[in-house]
C-alpha cells in the first residue's frame, strides 16, 4: 500500500485550488508564471512558489475533488 496515498497528503496528479483568488494548479500544465514543467505534482513545487495570482502560500492551497 502507498503511504502517500493513504496519510491524505494531496496526490501526485491532484489538481489544488487557491483558497484566496480560486487558481488552480493542474500538475499536467505546470505553471507558466515560475516556469514550472509540466507534469509536476504540487508537492514537488520549490519553497518559494507562491500561488500565481495573489501569491498566497502553498499551505492555502485545497486539493480539487475530482468528479
Ligand atoms: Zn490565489
Amino acid at each position: 500500500m502507498n503511504p502517500v496515498a493513504t496519510s491524505g497528503r494531496i496526490q501526485a496528479a491532484s489538481r489544488v485550488e487557491c483558497r484566496i483568488c480560486w487558481y488552480v494548479y493542474d500538475p499536467a500544465e505546470g505553471d507558466t508564471v515560475e516556469q514550472i514543467p509540466p507534469g509536476t505534482p504540487f508537492a514537488a513545487l520549490p519553497d518559494h512558489w507562491r500561488c500565481p495570482q495573489c501569491d498566497a502560500a502553498q499551505e492555502m492551497f485545497l486539493p480539487l475533488a475530482d468528479k
